[in-house]
């Protein structure tokens, strides 16, 4: 299989290269050259335990050999703290799929486990070394850290906003004290942190002399790793329901766990609606509803995860939208970065079946369902999820069983949980026990040449200057 850039202007790659390059030296985002079709293996694929499915999919668009990715998946998959990986609960009309069963109990870990193992695979192999620069609004950067801590040949660099994640998120990602891993604080929101780093990988001296790596969601294994829920889940509620359609609810940041589902559609995956949920920072339900992107303010809300305006994957769905056309794609985000705003009218109309519809839940509507699902279920919802489910209760059309993505454990949020029951219900060992523990981090402010120069400071370049 070989990757291109959405921007039609980088050579084509292979997968191992397209995972070490992170963004494409154009400035585009990787994605496979064909899809393949799994129509034809359902029935032998909803069998299988969730590692088993993971080889199976991932499989069809690697480079690597067989046994490596079988053990590379297990490994990833056993850091889990259920056995089934991502449990599927049925409450009622509503199926619950939780993804939170890993090491810091938020989504990310799901392809980021995967991630972090894939590296040191391919640096073994390759020789060199890695270091993993990441933006984070929170759990993408704790997620970043327990699967490149204690690495010999990588380093974890990650750029969070300062006082914008919670005090939990902040202890997962400072209390690790490893020595390749470095937090930076940044006096700004997510997108500053964003926009740095996309800005140093833009830089091919800069990327190249530092190894520069990327964890965040442009990074195509990502995408891939999360493609396999999607296709797990669907096909044993539609075997047990005796449906031929399902429908997912996705509460929605950066675009990229929502985008694996809209691959997995393209796979053949009868997915009914994809229903994409924000909270107020709402540029993707607004473009779905509205036919605007437009960049607006990042409002911090209570799902901070999901304060987000400009979503990096976005880009790759518009990629499909224009007819796998590059420079018709070129030229909307050359638009979009003069003036912040791409318009419907610019786009071909959606094509047939494409399953997106999108809304949004703002502080009280969130606040409520995760009474309403405590008082009818005793079931605690983090507020990511319960965007997802009262979106998704919105949406969602009777004729095909609604499936809610549940993206952290409750327990990482415990303020809003208490803002909504009074209490909150739901504990966890491995939050507990961060209280207390020695913190290591550098504030910096949102400027990108004080992270290029605490990396010059603090990372060995590899180039011979
Ligand atoms: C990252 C995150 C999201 C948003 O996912 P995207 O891939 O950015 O759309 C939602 N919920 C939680 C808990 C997250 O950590």
């Amino acid at each position: 299989m070989q990757y291109i850039s959405t921007r039609g202007q980088a050579e084509p790659i292979g997968f191992s290269d397209t995972v070490m390059t992170g963004l494409a030296d154009d400035g585009g985002l990787f994605l496979p050259s064909e899809i393949p079709d799994l129509k034809p293996r359902f029935e032998e694929l909803a069998a299988l335990s969730y590692p088993d499915l993971a080889f199976e999919i991932i499989r069809l668009y690697v480079d690597l050999a067989d046994d490596v990715l079988r053990e590379l998946v297990n490994r990833s998959y056993a850091a889990f703290d259920a056995p089934d990986v991502v449990p599927i609960r049925r409450l009622n009309g509503i199926t619950m799929l939780e993804l939170f069963h890993g090491p810091t109990l938020a989504f990310k870990d799901i392809a980021l486990q995967f991630l972090g193992n894939l590296f040191e695979v391919l640096l073994q192999a390759r020789g060199g070394r890695l270091n993993i620069l990441t933006a984070t609004s929170g759990d993408t950067g704790s997620a970043a850290i327990a699967g490149t801590r204690g690495r010999e040949f990588m380093n974890a660099i990650v750029l969070y906003p300062h006082g914008r994640v919670t005090p939990v998120q902040e202890l997962q990602m400072t209390t690790v004290l490893d020595e390749n891993v470095h937090n930076l604080a940044i006096e700004g929101d997510f997108d500053d942190c964003q926009t740095i780093v996309k800005a140093l990988f833009r830089d091919p001296d800069f990327k190249q002399s530092y190894s520069l790596g990327a964890m965040n969601s442009i990074n195509w294994a990502r995408v891939l790793a999360q493609i396999v829920y999607y296709v797990y889940a669907a096909l044993k509620v539609m075997r047990d329901r005796k449906v031929d359609e399902i429908s997912f609810s996705v509460p929605s940041g950066n675009f990229g766990n929502v985008f694996a589902g809209y691959v997995a559609w393209r796979m053949g995956l009868p997915i009914r609606q994809l229903i994409l949920a924000t909270n107020e920072n709402d540029i993707l339900s607004r473009f779905f509803n509205l036919g605007d992107y437009s960049r607006g303010e990042v409002v911090p809300s209570m799902s901070p995860s999901m304060d987000i305006q400009v979503a990096s994957n976005f880009e790759r769905y518009l990629y499909y939208r224009v007819g796998e056309d590059p420079a018709r794609l070129r030229g909307l985000m050359e638009a979009f970065g003069r003036s912040g705003l791409i318009s419907c009218d610019d786009l071909p109309p959606r094509p047939a079946g494409d399953p997106f519809c999108a809304g949004s839940a703002d502080r009280d509507s969130t606040i409520g369902t995760i009474k309403q699902f405590y008082e009818r279920f005793g079931y605690v919802l983090d507020p990511h999820s319960a965007v997802g489910v009262y979106v998704g209760m919105q949406k969602s059309v009777p004729q095909s069983p609604l499936i809610c993505l549940a993206t952290a454990h409750p327990a990482k949020f415990e303020d809003a949980v208490v803002a909504a029951l009074g209490k909150c219900p739901a504990r966890h060992d491995r939050i507990e026990a961060l209280q207390g523990k020695p913190t290591r981090r550098t504030v910096l402010p949102a400027d990108e040449n004080r992270v290029r120069a605490y990396i010059a400071e603090h990372l060995h370049s590899t180039s011979k200057r």
